[in-house]
């Protein structure tokens, strides 16, 4: 099962959350061969496929530019040498200012076994919850969304019921381009069942639209209103499942009542949407007339300062309509990361603990206490990613370790973020790169295996748990991100604690907290693996969570039974009342400003931008204008253009489209200081946040333009 040969395994993709199966090969014999990479025909989220970007993998392994050895403060030295360095200043730190002065900023690139340690090392035994990550910007605003109404981050769907829905509804996702072999799935769908519809929300017209019957095209930031007059357009028609509400659910007469007063009529919520009346009718309709509805939805709801109301009203709408826990039916969210679930899993979030455990979980601390036979838990809740920044610029957090990920382009306010790291006492980065926007802020730098040469776990968005496999030899110096952790572990003083050999040893004790007294209590229990072999975790296929003893098969659906994981096993309602941007538009900021992907790049280019094949759907950064904004301002097509706002200004080319309505612009995020000077389009963005997540709202920044 691990390897189709002895010179091959079958691995996971790095990049998106659809989490497709790689088939990775050793090179040829000869010199300039690039190590073969091809879709897993077996695995059942891609069953072969693989987008451009997967099939482009082997182009990016090998890097000029990798980090080889540890390095302190720019010179290189060995592994024992760097490792003391750290640990020395982070026991100096704990000793004079206390364990919140640490923390840990992690990543959604990195596996589930380093997410695991971090976690353990932070919230058991130094006694800090500063540990927070780039899901943050990613999935937060989902999380919070699914605990509210469920008690839990449980992702009830699975990719079968994207193809086995009538009525698939995709709100704030270009699928096309971000999740492009679930984008495949769902377009052969609708070809082999034309009768199924698909509805776009979205403010921009996107590759996604090709395969929709109806793109809403909505006032950015109004996705709420649409879900809440559809709750109270299903009383109206007669549809809701009072059954279900009756005996599954908690706080109806409360959602709806606020339902028709913010969206009384179909006519006040078209106008507050911004789009027609037929339009809006057309949606109430189909929503009426199908039962089999999905709800897809990623950072388009997630990135907003009401990114957690948006996921609760269209949850309530499933709720309302008994539209969960059955087959292609269900509110689905996307996540964006390779490993976003996983980091969930471990706790990897400044306000969960571990294994889906809450501070605020009744018991929690002391289960997870006992279990890690932790000497200093963690409290209570730690920074959420903006506010760590600010709490280092603050210097409250004086030492921060970086790992996998480039917060000096991908977080807000970017010059908040170079004052917080310049601030602090100590900056530790572990990147596979040399040269980043972040690791040149870095005092320390640890070099990391890179996605051909790691092995764990990884969690896509249907909560499917699949191996990574390492096959090519770490390079130079390069280890483990889970082997450093453990080393500054043990020069903590905590050895046995950390003494794992493997990522196989890591695994099985992660799987063990997740079963850990918890009979059914928690939705996250792979307990089954808590004795897992070594050789069965090296042959261990793709499976979705929960996996409890006695369910090796794991879990395709969830809420099937209708019970949920709230104390009385209840679904929650949510009183919506939609809101817009937290900074709107006005005379001297008169321009939103949209931000998201483009086809072929990831992230902040850090690995895409290494395949030269890539760079040729877009070679450089832009900015969609509308032509009559464009024509009133005097900007030409693919003439400089600058955007300014509060925070700061950035210099792109204009790309004059009709796919962004007037007074809208787009830009995507990837480019960095390493690729285009003066590009990086987060210098403009505002650290506004959902106040319950703490999700940036990266999608809505009032801006100015002009000509260059
Ligand atoms: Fe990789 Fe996502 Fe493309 Fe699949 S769809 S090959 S996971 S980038």
């Amino acid at each position: 099962v691990t390897s189709t040969t002895a010179t091959s395994v079958k691995t996971t993709c790095p990049y998106c959350g659809v989490g497709c199966g790689v088939n990775l090969s050793l090179p040829s014999a000869s010199m300039d061969a690039l190590p073969p990479v091809s879709g897993d025909l077996d695995h059942p989220a891609n069953f072969g496929r693989l987008c451009v970007k997967g099939s482009s993998l082997a182009q990016t392994i090998q890097s000029d530019d990798r980090l080889l050895t540890p390095r302190v403060n720019g010179q290189p030295v060995v592994w024992a040498s760097a490792i003391e360095t750290v640990s020395a200043k982070i026991s100096q730190v704990i000793k004079e200012h206390g364990p919140n002065a640490f923390a840990f900023y992690l990543s959604g690139q990195i596996l589930t076994e380093d997410y695991y340690v971090a976690n353990k090392l932070a919230k058991g035994f130094i006694g800090t919850a500063n540990v927070d990550t780039n899901s943050r910007l990613c999935m937060a605003s989902a999380v919070v969304g699914y605990k509210r109404a469920f008690g839990s981050d449980t992702v009830p769907c699975n990719y079968e019921d994207l193809e086995r829905c009538d009525l698939l509804i995709m709100v704030g996702s270009n699928a096309a381009w971000t999740h492009p072999i679930l984008y495949q799935r769902i377009a052969a769908a609708k070809k082999q069942r034309p009768a199924m519809k698909i509805v776009v929300i979205d403010p921009r017209e996107t590759a996604t639209c090709d395969i929709a019957d109806l793109h809403l095209a909505i006032k950015p930031g109004s996705d709420a209103a649409i879900f809440s007059f559809l709750l109270q357009y299903s009383s109206q028609a007669d549809i809701l499942d009072g059954d279900f509400i009756a005996h599954h659910t908690n706080g109806f007469a409360d959602a709806l009542a606020q339902a028709h007063e913010s969206t009384p009529t179909l006519s006040a919520t078209a106008a507050f949407c911004g789009v027609s009346e037929q339009d809006l009718a057309s949606l109430a309709r189909w929503w009426c007339d199908t039962p089999n509805t999905v709800t897809f939805y990623s950072q388009g709801v997630n990135q907003s300062s009401s990114g957690v109301d948006k996921c609760n009203a269209i949850i309530n709408c499933h709720l309302a309509t008994g539209r969960i826990g059955k087959e292609g039916a269900g509110p689905f969210s996307i996540t964006g990361q390779p490993n976003a679930m996983g980091g969930r899993e471990v706790g990897g979030l400044a306000n969960q603990l571990a294994a889906h455990m809450d501070f605020a979980t009744p018991g929690a601390q002391e289960l997870v206490q006992r279990f890690w036979q932790a000497p200093n838990m963690a409290t209570e809740n730690g920074l959420k990613a903006v506010d760590l920044f600010q709490a280092m610029e603050e210097g409250k957090v004086k030492v921060v370790w970086i790992m996998s990920t480039n917060p000096m382009v991908s977080l807000p306010d970017t010059a908040q973020v170079r004052r917080a790291l310049e601030k602090c006492e100590l900056v530790i980065v572990s990147d596979c790169k040399a040269h980043t926007d972040t690791t040149v802020m870095a005092d320390v730098l640890f070099p990391a295996t890179g996605w051909s040469e790691k092995d764990g776990t990884v969690t896509n968005s249907e909560r499917r748990i699949s191996r990574q496999r390492g096959l090519l030899p770490a390079p130079g110096d390069a280890k483990h991100d889970w082997w450093a952790i453990c080393e500054v572990a043990k020069r903590l003083g905590y050895q046995s604690a950390f003494s794992y050999r493997n990522v196989h040893e890591i695994f099985a004790e992660h799987a063990a907290l997740s079963a850990f007294e918890n009979n059914g209590k928690r939705d996250f229990d792979i307990g089954h693996f808590s004795q897992i072999t070594k050789a069965e975790y090296d042959a261990l296929t793709p499976v979705q969570w929960p996996v409890p003893k006695g369910r090796p098969e794991g879990t395709k659906r969830m809420f099937e039974e209708g019970r949920f994981f709230t104390p009385d096993g209840r679904a929650r309602f949510v009183p919506i009342t939609p809101a817009l941007p937290k900074n709107a538009t006005s005379q001297e900021w008169p321009f939103m400003l949209n931000t998201g992907r483009v086809r072929d790049q990831w992230h902040t280019m850090t690995r895409t931008g290494d395949a030269a094949s890539l760079a040729k759907h877009t070679a450089q950064p832009y900015v969609e204008i509308h032509p009559k904004d464009a024509k009133r301002l005097g900007i030409k097509d693919k003439t400089l253009v600058r955007l300014t706002s509060p925070y700061g200004e950035v210099l792109l080319k204009a790309k004059l489209s009709r796919a962004v309505a007037p007074t809208n612009v787009f830009a995507p995020i990837h480019w960095t200081q390493q690729f285009a000077n003066a590009s990086v389009v987060s210098n403009l963005i505002p650290q506004v946040v959902d106040p319950l997540s703490g999700q940036p709202e990266s999608k809505h920044t009032p801006v100015q333009l002009e000509a260059v």
